[in-house]
């Protein structure tokens, strides 16, 4: 690998993952955020904190099990990092019957979005090799075209208010609002993307159970409406997230729905849900969180060969690819892009390598409006699966 210092534009999942997983092979790596990040002690503070730059921090998050596999096998530190900060594994198979083979592959983490991304930037920043910046917001790319006019070669970024910051590869990973095809665009890169709205909107509002002992999974945690999704997941500190998906035309269901009583009504009374309010003792924190915008997006780099369109450039995370929230794939597919980054820059290119296929699948739900469709999920259940389609996933 001839790379030796890298600049991640973005430091989020997917800029912390990449950092840790660039300086872990021995790369000097800048990351550039542009949001202020102050010191936070605790996970609790990391909870109070904003992150304009990542709004979504404050909606439901459920980590499934490909991102604690990933941690287990490549950075075991963080996800025992995790663990002490207060966060657990739950099977995710537990209530299925008896244990196949594989099963312990597939415990799912109990974390908030906020903790995560907290322990990770600790991670980070204790890491040889990486300096973190906050409040450096890139605005654009350093790059050049080779003398014999054959690539287009990106060596730097520039600052918002001015200053470069070079680098021998620059990763962007400044999520789903990231401004990638803009950014390649003066440079004669033209980056094609796939966009498909999932047409819903989020409404999160956060709880916490004044009797942790009692936080329990075993409540269905999900269901569909039709008119409304809905998913309650717990985090650590004993605090639970209850959210309503609804259409992101149904003005009237989120004016009313907005409503903090409201809200807690209609939790109280989806199938669900309701076992989780009565049985335990929630206080809410804080008011009802809408999210818009929620799209499904892939941004493809390379040409129809599978060459790289540029040199020395990567997007991961939600800069490359952005997946439907309810399905709860975003940080896992982030985090396996990050750890893909360190092969052989001669050889990698944006996309990474397909996932290996595993003998089980999740239920057939993909949304309205996504086209793409695999045979093999479309095909009926075995009894078993029969039994696990019954259940959430992730937090869908
Ligand atoms: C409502 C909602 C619910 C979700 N639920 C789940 C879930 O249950 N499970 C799951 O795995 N995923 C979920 N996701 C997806 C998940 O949040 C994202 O996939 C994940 O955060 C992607 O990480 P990222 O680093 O690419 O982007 P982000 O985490 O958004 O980070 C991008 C970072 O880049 C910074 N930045 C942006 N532009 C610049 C710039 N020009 N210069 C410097 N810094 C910049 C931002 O400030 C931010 O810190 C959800 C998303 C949404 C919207």
């Amino acid at each position: 690998m001839g790379a030796d210092r890298v600049v991640v534009a973005g430091g989020g999942i997917a800029g912390l993952g990449s950092a840790l997983a660039l300086a872990r092979c021995g790369r000097q790596v800048v990351v550039l955020e542009r949001d202020r990040l102050p010191y936070q002690g605790s996970a609790e503070e990391a909870f109070a904190g904003e992150r304009p730059g990542a709004t979504q921090m404050h909606q439901t998050h459920g980590f499934l099990a490909r991102i604690v596999v990933l941690m287990r096998e490549r950075f075991p530190d963080l996800l025992a990092a995790l663990l002490d900060a207060g966060c657990s594994t739950i099977s995710g198979t537990a209530a299925l019957g008896d244990p196949l083979p594989g099963d312990e592959d597939l415990s799912i983490l109990i974390v908030r979005r906020s903790t995560f991304e907290w322990v990770l930037r600790r991670a980070v920043a204790d890491e040889p090799g990486v300096e973190l910046r906050s409040v450096a917001g890139v605005a654009g790319l350093l790059g050049r075209e080779t003398p014999d006019g054959s690539r287009k070669v990106v060596d730097g970024v520039k600052l918002e208010g001015g200053g470069e910051v070079r680098g021998d590869v620059v990763v962007a990973a400044t999520g789903r609002r990231g401004e990638v095809p803009g950014w390649l665009a003066p440079l004669g890169v033209s980056v094609p993307e796939t966009v498909r709205p999932s047409g819903l909107m989020y409404l999160t509002r956060w709880y916490r159970s004044t009797d942790p002992v009692a936080m329990p999974l075993g409540p269905k945690a999900g269901g569909d409406l039709g008119y409304l999704k809905f998913l309650v997941v717990p985090g650590d500190g004993a605090t639970v997230s209850a959210t309503i998906a609804i259409s992101a035309e149904d003005r009237e269901l989120r004016r009313v729905l907005s409503d903090p009583e409201r809200f807690d009504h209609a939790c109280r009374a989806l199938p669900g849900p309701d076992e989780w309010f009565s049985t335990l003792d929630l206080e809410p924190i804080g008011g009802v969180r809408p999210m818009g915008g929620l799209i499904n997006r892939i941004r493809t780099f390379t040409d129809a060969d599978g060459a790289p369109i540029v040199s020395n450039f990567h997007a991961v995370g939600d800069a490359h690819t952005c997946t439907n929230p309810l399905y709860g794939r975003g940080c896992s597919l982030a985090m396996v892009q990050a750890v893909l980054l360190p092969t052989p820059w001669t050889r990698t290119t944006t996309s990474p390598r397909p996932l290996r296929p595993t003998r089980r699948r999740a239920p057939n739900r993909w949304p309205p409006g996504t086209t793409t469709r695999s045979s093999s999920t479309a095909r009926g259940p075995t009894p078993r699966r029969a039994r696990r389609s019954t259940r959430a996933t992730g937090t869908g």
